[in-house]
């Protein structure tokens, strides 16, 4: 009996032969946005050479899929992520969808809500610009002040084609007051919020709120693990909290590491440095073991709880 597949970029694999997923991390991003004349342009032999250390180390600790959160708007680029996946023994899954409102480009700016689902639901169902690489879920984002009409309408398109796939909708999202939003808007169209999963939950500071959103059925994912400028102490009870309160099964863990950013020197981001992808394995975890969770728990978190927010159920 399958308990699904994941639509990874060299096509479906069976959840029961995964190990540990990283559900949040980037590849190749351009944060200059849609409006740069090389725009998501670059040496695919580069990004490889860019990559290659930290893909290697990530597979030597036990990372068996990765997920690429960089969508339309901020690089997606399907040759590129398929020349990274014949490098990598990692799965890896690219979105559809498209990031906040000031990376949309001019193009999707004046879809209406059926039109951009379709567009996404035939990036999930038959491939990304016109290849048969499919999209493994969709990635949308809210501004900080948000959400912005536009994010609405991408929250609305989102719902309609994850309701029509099953794929799992993730949204970068700011704090709860955002949160709670979304939550509103997808329940009103409809969507079952345990396909919802909450990017970037450990904006929040009080734990009641990851609760609150944890009890309406959705991921609560924190995802800065390793991050320097972030407090790795605050996740860490912000999991306990939720572990604690019977919500084990809701949470999500990653580093929103990487990345090679086009037009900079080997892609190397400015200022940040580009980050690996293993602190979860060896930090992270031994910290949570330390704080008396079971090896039982942290499979569920790094191992169960991805496959089963990821996986698309029936016949692929
Ligand atoms: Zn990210």
């Amino acid at each position: 009996m399958s308990s699904g597949w994941i639509h990874t970029i060299k096509g479906p694999v069976a959840v029961e032969d995964l190990g540990l997923i990283l559900p949040h991390e980037h590849l190749f991003t351009d944060l200059r946005g849609p409006s740069v004349s090389d725009y998501a342009q670059a040496d695919a032999e580069d990004v490889v050479r860019g990559l290659s250390a930290n893909l290697a180390a990530a597979a030597a600790s036990g990372v068996t899929a990765l997920v690429e959160c960089s969508t339309i708007g901020v690089g997606r680029n399907v040759a590129i992520l398929q020349r990274l996946a014949e490098h990598t023994p990692i799965h890896l899954i690219a979105p559809t969808g498209v990031y906040r409102d000031a990376f949309i480009p001019a193009s999707m700016r004046d879809l209406e809500v059926e039109a951009l689902s379709e567009m996404w639901i035939r990036d999930l169902t038959e491939g990304i610009d016109g290849t048969s690489v499919r999209a493994g879920f969709i990635k949308i984002a809210m501004s900080d002040d948000g959400p912005t009409p536009l994010e609405v309408r991408n929250l609305k398109a989102a719902a309609r084609a994850s309701q029509r796939t099953g794929a799992i909708i993730g949204s970068h999202t700011i704090g709860g007051r955002i949160a709670r939003r979304e939550l509103d808007i997808l329940e009103a169209e409809g969507l079952d919020l345990r396909r919802f999963i909450w990017i970037h939950a450990q904006t929040e500071p009080d734990p009641a709120v990851h609760l609150e959103v944890a009890r309406r059925g959705a991921y609560v994912e924190f995802d800065a693990i390793g991050a320097p400028d972030q407090s790795q102490e605050a996740m860490r009870d912000y999991t306990l909290a939720l572990v604690k309160a019977g919500y084990a099964e809701n949470v999500l863990l990653s580093h929103d590491a990487g990345w090679y950013q086009p037009g900079r020197r080997g892609g190397v981001p400015e200022n940040v440095g580009m980050r690996g992808y293993t602190a979860l394995v060896t930090d992270f975890i031994p910290a949570l073991r330390a704080a008396g969770l079971t090896d039982e728990t942290i499979k569920l978190l790094t191992v169960t709880n991805p496959a089963r927010a990821f996986a698309f159920v029936g016949e692929h």
